[in-house]
């Protein structure tokens, strides 16, 4: 009988996962099936670009996970029963329930607009592709001279900002930091920040908290007024509602809470990656949300699930940082170097060379999860008989 792994969400975390099992154990032994609700792969750390009017490669599951062995199935999560060991999803032919043994959580997240009064109605976020379009299709609406505010001093701020005032250099762009801008960079990483902005003529308001945002301005908590005809919401992420809703141990925000193997730590069967999961790193602080944890992670989990079925040795992937890798428009960017915890050293890349490098980490990312077995060697092993018969049974009293 075949151990059945279930895999939810194909971004960077799950679409990676999925491929290094595949790569690791033996096909007669596994059925890997990858839920995804999209037909395509999504590259999220390109939304910026998207909504800029630039246009992305297509990467279809269907070509990407040809030959593999992973069987791709294009449905919605709905919900997840983790003591039934049961996926509920709904498709083209309607809902489902599919009984895994072993689970991957991989949903990712979307935009988080915090509560902010006035968000939902008026705001444009880029934390997925629906909302990039919305945003790309409302920016070609605006005319010379409109103002679009980008609200959030993040890492996606800091790209929308520039991307949209490299893009249209007609709008009158600003950025709401709620401190000041790159306030956790290196000196050298701040003042080029500074010097782009200045380049592409971007207003920016420092200690600005957003308070409320309506159709034609955004107001601080300082008492500020800040006119905007568009509003881009880039204050962070948070997960989708799937996880919070089961028994699984879960943060407030609803993050599945998992040990070092990435394994939930309530529920042994489950493992989480990727945005979902809440997982500590170098200094025992926890990962920070971001392309940049999420292959670590899958790697992690994809090998603790191999070992565990197959009596290998546990992994030990790198959960740590070396950068930050932050475009700014096309032509100019920043990487900051950073210690295992993020923190910010000294030395920071800056512009065209910057720009380049950012742009090949993306292209790196995406080639790397369009090309989910390539490169890893074939140790396809044999699930062992304890470890199966356990499995079985396991499988027998749920
Ligand atoms: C504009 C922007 C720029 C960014 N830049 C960077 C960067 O430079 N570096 C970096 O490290 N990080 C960056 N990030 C963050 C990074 O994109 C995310 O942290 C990363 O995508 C998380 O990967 P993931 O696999 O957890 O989730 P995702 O990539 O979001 O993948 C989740 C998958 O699950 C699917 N899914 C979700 N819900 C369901 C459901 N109910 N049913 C079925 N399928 C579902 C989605 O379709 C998606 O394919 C950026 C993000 C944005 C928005």
């Amino acid at each position: 009988m075949q151990h059945r792994v279930i895999v939810l969400g194909a971004g960077y975390s799950g679409a990676i996962a999925a491929g290094r099992l595949a790569k690791r154990l033996h096909r007669e032994d596994v059925a890997i099936t990858l839920v995804n609700s999209e037909p395509d792969f999504v590259e999220r750390i390109r939304m910026h670009q998207l909504a800029a009017g630039q246009d992305l490669k297509p990467r279809p599951y269907s070509e990407m996970f040809a030959g593999t062995g992973v069987e791709v199935r294009i449905a919605n999560v709905t919900g997840v029963d983790v003591d039934g060991k049961t996926v509920t999803v709904t498709g083209p032919k309607g809902a489902a329930q599919l009984a895994y043994d072993t689970l991957v959580y991989a949903l990712g997240s979307g935009w988080n607009s915090q509560g902010v009064p006035g968000t939902a109605e008026h705001a444009y976020e880029i934390a997925g592709r629906p909302g990039a379009l919305r945003l790309r299709e409302r920016l070609a609406r605006l005319g010379a001279g409109e103002r679009v505010v980008v609200v959030g001093g993040g890492l996606t701020g800091l790209e929308a900002a520039t991307e949209i005032a490299e893009s249209r250099p007609d709008l009158d762009v600003a950025l709401a930091a709620d401190g000041a801008l790159g306030d956790w960079l290196s000196p050298k990483g701040r003042a080029h920040l500074w010097k782009v902005f200045g380049k592409l003529g971007i207003t920016v308001y420092e200690h600005a908290a957003v308070t409320r945002v309506d159709a034609d301005r955004v107001a601080t908590a300082d008492g500020r007024d800040i006119p905007a005809a568009v509003t881009v919401w880039t204050t962070g992420f948070a997960v989708h509602p799937i996880a919070k809703a089961t028994a699984l141990k879960v943060t407030g925000t609803g993050q599945i809470v998992v040990d070092g193997m990435m394994r939930s730590v309530s529920h042994p069967d489950v493992y989480a990656v990727g945005d979902a999961a809440l997982a500590m790193g170098a200094g025992d602080k926890p990962l920070r949300m971001s392309c940049a944890s999420g292959g670590p992670m899958a790697w992690q989990a994809a090998d603790a699930i191999a070992a565990g079925l197959t009596g290998g040795k546990l992994p030990n992937a790198p959960l740590r940082y070396f950068n930050q890798c932050i475009s700014l428009g096309r032509k100019e960017g920043l990487i900051q170097y950073v210690t295992a915890d993020d923190r910010a050293r000294r030395a920071a890349l800056t512009g065209r060379v910057a720009a380049v490098y950012k742009e090949l980490v993306c292209k790196g990312a995406a080639w790397y999860v369009a090309n989910p077995t390539f490169g890893l060697p074939v140790r396809r092993r044999r699930v062992t008989p304890d470890r199966a018969a356990k499995a079985s049974a396991a499988r027998a009293s749920a």
